[in-house]
């Protein structure tokens, strides 16, 4: 069994099982060496077998084997030549997210994990998917997050790990539900900019490893 692709399979799944993504909507690659592998082009994310991910060339963009890769390929492309620290990325379209973001909104800070877990997110205004403008767009940013909203489409993740990746797209879509559900119940009482910044002190690696480690 060849690991990479196995996780892939896992968190493909969990993606769709968690609501994050619907139909064929959404793509994840991985790292592997001077290669990725990446969802195809058209599939439902629960159905790819293991033999079906795409091995592409980080470098060249060369592509191996006869599926067809998600129509996102430069995206990721461009997340793994600029970010040589990380092996995993994934996109997906959870509601929340593209909601509270389509209405101009930023998703704020109302419970610890967020800003202890991500220093930041950058939000990109809407751009055609599937495009060099939007892949340039991403690689203009993702030097200097893990999280990107593009505003009426998604979201869009790297980590060090898959696993890791994935709790990013959790909390973000987490995060925007929360603030959802306060904005209908009265006003949200959002953490300051000092709380947030006492929550990344706290010894934050320890705090991070911590949270990555419970969530199993
Ligand atoms: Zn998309």
């Amino acid at each position: 069994m060849n690991h990479v692709r196995e996780q892939l399979g896992l968190y493909a799944k969990k993606l769709v099982q968690s609501g994050l993504v619907v139909g064929a909507g959404g793509n994840l690659s991985m790292r592997e060496g001077e290669y990725m592998y990446l969802s195809p082009s058209g599939f439902d994310l629960q159905e790819i077998g293991e033999d079906q991910w795409v091995k592409v060339h980080i470098d060249s963009g060369e592509i191996h084997g006869d599926l067809k890769p998600s129509s996102e390929i430069l995206m990721h492309l461009a997340c793994f030549r600029k970010r040589p620290d990380i092996d995993s990325v994934l996109h997906a379209h959870p509601s929340y997210s593209v909601g509270v973001s389509s209405a101009g909104q930023e998703i704020p800070s109302m419970f610890p994990d967020f800003p202890a877990m991500i220093k930041q997110v950058r939000y990109l205004e809407y751009m055609i998917p599937t495009t060099h403008v939007l892949a340039d767009a991403v690689a203009d940013v993702v030097e200097e997050t893990d999280v990107i909203v593009m505003r009426n489409h998604g979201v869009l993740t790297v980590g060090k790990s898959i696993k890791e990746a994935y709790f990013f797209m959790q909390l973000v879509e987490e995060a925007a539900k929360v603030f959802t559900i306060s904005s209908t119940v009265g006003t949200p009482r959002l953490l300051s900019t000092e709380e947030c910044e006492d929550l990344r002190n706290l010894s934050s690696e320890k705090y991070r490893a911590k949270l990555l480690k419970d969530e199993g």
